[in-house]
């Protein structure tokens, strides 16, 4: 390592390689600092059950990576990336074997949602038309004036509805509404606070439009990707070195965090204002996640057999089964029958098990640390709509929100999200602020899924804070 760089980012996930990578672009002598021995943060995988089967760490589908208009705009795929896309986005398992499935074919998922066809494509039609003016509002900083503002007041109108009610008063069908309801409880939210339908209108339109795909090989084909077009471009990568104080830095002249700010507000307590480091200590962090990678002798058997064709199966039952189950999370209780949401990578990419045999990466919503166990409840729900799915377990390994934080310094609690959603930092993150990439001293910049446009494997906010240092500190 040098002693001395323009910039040092800390933290190698997603945004923190992506704010490497901007300002390397701009011919900036940049190093990425990581703590742990392996980089990638919630971009990561690794044979945690048994030899040969190839589990996600955190991320496991990335609609947001694929529609990512930095990470689209770079060379990823000359170094290894390559996109796996279903045919179907999501598939929603429901009681006596139906089930509904987002096809990536607007059309084909209308169909068979029967009477609710046309309430369906009315709901989706002019997103999906509009993807991209969607993709440019969303993954800004949003506190950006709109190129579209029509557009973006008419999801604002419509998204600003709870989503129990967007789903009663615009579906009529159990299936179209627990469809919608999987997408919305990706929001870490109860499903009955305003602005929830946003998460289920954008997901929602992100299935027929990019689609639900993952990298081939797990999320870390992503990160390597990242990591090897950054070091082609001059960026240096130092894993196994823990940022503690800012006095464990190079020489530099912008620093990026890459972390949640209360990492920020310890590390670089000394050079902060005294409001800033207020702010950081009192930043709220919200639910975590109850995580088992499951190495399985078969694919599971779904009762319904469509629900193989989707790598992401949203298993929760109903609209007011997922509404209880986020509402008791939201309430500090482990919820009695969970949301879960499930991915089957092997379906679609032999690279993830030996050959016949099978993963599955599954997860629920719990209180920011809880300590209770979701291993039965998780799998009591999976085999409600697979009956027979123990029977397939060769190994599983469980992660808490304690192991999730301790594999993760990001993950606070366990916290999925990298921060609350409630209240304003549902769209602004990391609070009320005109510039989010700012800390109050000028060479100090954070950016990670706590900055808007918040969490999720798409670098925007690394992106985002890269470039706010080279319009100020390394002009
Ligand atoms: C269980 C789970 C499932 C998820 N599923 C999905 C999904 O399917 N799709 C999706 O898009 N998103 C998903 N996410 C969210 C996604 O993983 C995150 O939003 C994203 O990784 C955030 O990127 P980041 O770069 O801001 O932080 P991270 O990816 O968390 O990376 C932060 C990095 O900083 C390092 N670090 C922290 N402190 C220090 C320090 N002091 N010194 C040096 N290094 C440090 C960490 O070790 C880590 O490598 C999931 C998250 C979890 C927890």
């Amino acid at each position: 390592m040098a002693d001395s760089y323009d910039a040092v980012v800390i933290g190698a996930g997603p945004n923190g390689l992506a704010a490497a990578i901007t300002l390397a672009q701009a011919g900036r002598s940049v190093v990425v600092l990581e703590a742990n021995e392996t980089i990638g943060g919630g971009a990561r995988s690794a044979e945690t059950t048994e030899p040969g089967f190839v589990h996600d760490l955190a991320s496991a589908i990335h609609p947001l990576g694929m529609g990512s208009p930095f990470f689209s705009g770079l060379p990823l795929h000359e170094h290894g990336l390559e996109w796996i896309v279903p045919v179907a986005s999501v598939a929603h398992p429901l009681n006596n074997g139906e089930a509904a499935i987002a096809w990536h074919d607007l059309h084909q998922t209308a169909v068979e949602l029967g009477e609710d066809a046309a309430a369906y494509r009315k709901t989706f039609d002019r997103l999906i038309e509009n993807w991209d003016d969607v993709t440019d509002f969303t993954m800004t900083r949003l506190t950006r004036f709109p190129r579209h503002p029509m557009l973006m007041l008419r999801l604002g109108l419509a998204g600003a509805a709870p989503a129990t009610r967007f789903a009663k008063s615009r579906f009529a069908t159990e299936a179209a509404r627990a469809l919608f309801a999987g997408h919305v409880a990706h929001s870490l939210l109860p499903l009955s606070y305003p602005f929830t339908s946003t998460f289920g209108l954008v997901l929602g339109a992100s299935a027929h439009t990019v689609g639900w795909g993952f990298p081939k090989g797990g999320a870390q084909s992503l990160t390597n990707a990242l990591a090897a077009y950054l070091e082609s471009i001059g960026g240096e990568i130092r894993t196994g070195t823990r940022v503690q104080n800012l006095s464990d830095l190079p020489d530099h002249r912008a620093a990026i965090f890459s972390t949640t700010p209360a990492q920020v507000g310890e590390i670089a307590r000394e050079r902060l204002p005294q409001h800033s480091r207020l702010w950081m200590r009192r930043f709220k962090y919200g639910p975590a996640a109850f995580k088992i990678d499951f190495a399985l002798s078969e694919p599971i058997p779904w009762a319904n057999p469509n629900v193989a064709h989707a790598a992401t199966v949203h298993v929760g039952g109903t609209l007011k089964e997922i509404a209880t189950s986020e509402k008791q999370m939201s309430s500090g209780v482990p919820p009695t029958k969970p949301f879960v949401l499930l991915a089957q990578h092997s379906l679609f990419d032999d690279t993830r098990a030996p050959q016949g045999k099978h993963t599955a990466w599954a997860y629920c919503h719990v209180p920011n640390a809880s300590r209770f166990d979701m291993t039965q409840r998780i799998q009591h729900q999976i085999e409600r709509f697979a009956p027979g799915f123990r029977d397939t377990i060769i190994a599983k390994r469980t992660w808490s929100p304690a192991e999730l934080e301790a594999s993760n310094a990001n993950l606070i609690g366990g916290n999925v999200g990298g921060g609350s959603n409630r209240g304003s930092r549902v769209f602004l993150r990391p609070g009320i602020k005109i510039i989010p990439y700012r800390t109050g001293n000028p060479t100090i910049f954070i950016g990670s899924a706590s900055t808007s446009p918040g969490a999720g494997v798409h670098g925007m906010s690394g992106h985002h804070a890269a470039r706010e240092a080279l319009a100020t500190a390394l002009r």
